[in-house]
């Protein structure tokens, strides 16, 4: 059968959470094109998925020999004159308030903070990341892109590759080397590896950051929302330097002693209890109600089109924001498979649509296009169109219509 983006024809369920091997591995924003040619996807051996594999070798990690490894990183770029030391970019959120806090409080660093806001906050995000400053009291470069270019590159990217947050995530991974650059710093601190969540294991056994995802020799073969520099140029008048802040670096241009670390290689990283902690540093709020398409209140609420692009996901690979919630916390021994099931059948693919109107106004996007635009990307060997309805044709539930 037919499949769109090079996803994997036979849909595939990991024996102990519910992801599927239709999850798409991270791969750096600029190499996405409209088929996804440079696309992966998560590794199964066994039928059980890298995130659950990742998972169980995380049980055997030896904590205390990995803090010593990061006492020693740390005591190479600790300064004791006052000036920054390392960069820990974040918004606010759980994971950040725990990377940072963690790094001030306990180990006793001189972090500077560095965000990429938000393409539309929500109250809530913009509180938690006020008060992440205010009580965390930490330095804070926030770095806004004009409004025009985030409008239209995020505007053309759901026309051409239904990913309505593909423009926050360049920023957020490509900003951070930047700024580290221009403050002279050489540690920059990401949480967790995505290798968490599904990207290769290998990926994993190392603390650093690849450069690949910063960096390119060249800004030849780069695309944005799908689409050349060139075309963007000539086609939807935006300039090189309307473009530049979402590019990543040129490798002359980045600094060869700068060194991008995943923290969580070296401390024990549970999403629920860097929520505990941010509620106790900095009184993190989670949204007093249910974020739709998932059944949490704390993950990843301060932009008003994330749920779109948990939507879109859902629409792309078949699996939405209910399963990765889900998957995480079957891993982390949170709920059980089943518990997991219900929660999957119960809310993914929810349409959010709290913010939808507000977000659909602001990149002036019609709500009936963008229904038939996410129709267009229903991969045939995902979706079949039933009585007017899109039913799925395999789910973890096993009752989908090809089940
Ligand atoms: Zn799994």
């Amino acid at each position: 059968m037919k499949t769109f983006y090079n996803l994997p024809e036979k849909v595939e369920f990991c024996k102990i959470c519910v992801n599927s091997n239709q999850y798409p591995a991270s791969i750096p924003e600029w190499k996405h094109d409209v088929n996804r040619t440079k696309a992966n996807y998560i590794n199964f051996t066994d039928g059980i998925c890298d995130g659950c594999i990742q998972a169980i070798k995380k049980k055997e990690i030896n904590w205390k020999s990995r803090e010593e490894e990061l006492l020693i990183l740390l005591d190479k770029h600790r300064k004791n004159n006052g000036d920054y030391d390392c960069l820990v970019p974040g918004s606010g959120g759980k994971d950040s308030v725990f990377a940072s806090i963690i790094l001030k409080e306990k180990y006793g660093m001189n972090p500077l903070t560095v965000t990429w806001p938000p393409i539309l906050y929500t109250d809530y995000g913009f509180q938690n990341f006020k008060n992440w400053l205010s009580l965390g009291g930490f330095d804070n470069i926030t770095y806004t892109p004009s409004g025009e270019a985030m409008r239209k590159l995020t505007k053309i990217a759901i026309e051409t590759l239904l990913h309505p947050f593909q423009t926050f995530i360049l920023g957020q991974k490509n900003l951070a080397p930047k700024i580290a650059r221009n403050f002279n710093l050489n540690l920059v601190f990401f949480g967790e590896n995505e290798a968490e969540y599904g990207n290769p294991v290998a990926d994993n056994y190392t603390a650093l950051r690849d450069k690949s995802f910063y960096s390119v020799s060249n800004l030849k073969n780069i695309t944005l929302a799908g689409k050349t520099i060139e075309e963007l140029e000539k086609n939807y008048k935006l300039k090189l330097s309307d473009l530049r802040i979402f590019l990543p670096l040129i490798e002359e241009e980045t600094n060869n002693n700068l060194q991008v670390h995943y923290l969580g290689y070296y401390i024990k990283w549970v999403p629920q209890e860097s929520y505990y902690y941010a509620v106790e540093k900095t009184n993190f709020k989670a949204r007093p109600f249910r974020t739709e398409g998932t059944y949490s209140k704390y993950n990843s609420i301060d932009d008003k089109i994330d749920d779109l692009h948990h939507y879109t996901r859902f629409i792309k690979f078949g699996i939405g924001r209910a399963t990765d919630d889900a998957a995480q916390e079957i891993r982390n021994n949170h709920i059980t498979r089943d518990e997991a099931c219900a929660l999957v059948k119960k809310f993914d693919g929810e349409l959010p649509v709290r913010y939808l109107s507000e977000v659909l106004d602001y990149l002036d996007v019609d709500e009936d296009y963008f229904h038939k635009r996410c129709d267009d990307f229903r991969s045939p060997h995902l979706w079949i169109k039933m009585n007017n309805n899109w039913l799925l044709r395999h789910t973890v539930n096993k009752d989908g219509v090809d089940d």
